[in-house]
């Protein structure tokens, strides 16, 4: 178990190649900082160095060979400006979904408002604990169907050191829900039920199907949410939805019938539809 990190690393990447993961490399040397303690840095710096002569290397390796998410075996995953706690009771948080974070803050003229914020099925916290780091005179309600995830939200919460301003309610969307609010936002399951099991294992086999079954069309919780929202709108109010990049046109047809005539949709960094976004009172009511 001896020889260099760089061998190790090396014979690391061609398991993980060869298993089908995307990255190898760069997996291997996360895996590897985690095993042996090491910054990127001080890992890049000294390739030439004995590596430690135990197999916890090689025993987080064989996890992420078996397709397990990288973020469950480091146990945390960066969001926007906060480091989340994950794990398989929770979908983890995608760079896509940060475009949801920069929809609802896009328009806040003045960042010290405080703001109230509702998450509906929040999963880790990532999109309402983005939002209340950005917004520090905001206040947060998020709602939770899984027991398990509520748990981590919390923790999450306690962890990011938002604790005191955002409050977890368990409940299926925001049924449990009255009052008003200035951003009403989402990233719902939206994966249509029978192409789950085509989805590389990682999402398939390790993350929860609760976070990702919108149903045969994929499209269920929006029939809902959309109005929803729009009877939980402050007046200047907004809503943002994560969306699928191919259910662009459907979801936004779905919310001009919901009563929010306008809705938009704005795209994800690759360029793709990726949230449909509406304000308060568009329906001339
Ligand atoms: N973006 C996730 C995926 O592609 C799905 C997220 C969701 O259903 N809300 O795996």
């Amino acid at each position: 178990m001896s020889a260099t990190r760089r061998e190790r690393l090396r014979a690391a990447a061609a398991r993980l190649n060869a298993a089908g993961v995307e990255a190898g490399e760069d997996d291997a040397q996360r895996l590897a900082m985690k095993a042996w303690g090491l910054t990127r840095a001080a890992l890049i710096a000294e390739p030439d160095a004995a590596a430690p002569a135990t197999s916890a290397f090689e025993d987080l390796v064989r996890r992420r060979v078996n397709r397990e998410p990288l973020s469950h075996i480091l146990g945390t995953q960066p969001f926007w400006t906060l480091e989340l706690e994950v794990g398989p009771d929770v979908l983890t948080p995608r760079a896509d979904t940060e475009t949801i974070v920069e929809e609802a803050l896009a328009g806040v003229t003045d960042r010290g408002a405080p703001l109230r914020i509702l998450d509906i099925a929040t999963g880790s916290g990532a999109i309402v604990l983005a939002l209340l780091d950005s917004l520090p005179n905001a206040v947060g309600v998020a709602t939770e169907l899984s027991a398990p995830a509520l748990a981590r939200a919390q923790r999450n919460a306690r962890r990011c050191g938002l604790a005191d301003r955002a409050l977890f309610v368990r409940g299926f969307w925001a049924r449990a829900l009255s009052g008003r609010f200035d951003r009403v936002v989402s990233n719902p399951p939206y994966i249509a039920s029978a192409i789950i099991d085509t989805l590389e294992p990682e999402v398939r086999a390790y993350e929860p199907r609760l976070a990702l079954d919108g149903g045969a069309d994929g499209l269920a919780a929006y029939r809902e949410l959309f109005a929803a929202s729009i009877a939980l709108l402050a007046p200047g109010g907004r809503a943002v939805f994560e969306i699928g990049h191919d259910q662009g046109e459907a979801a936004l047809a779905l919310a001009r019938q919901a009563g929010a005539p306008h809705a938009r949709l704005a795209r994800d960094l690759a360029g793709r539809d990726r949230a449909v976004v509406f304000e308060a009172g568009e329906s001339g009511q």
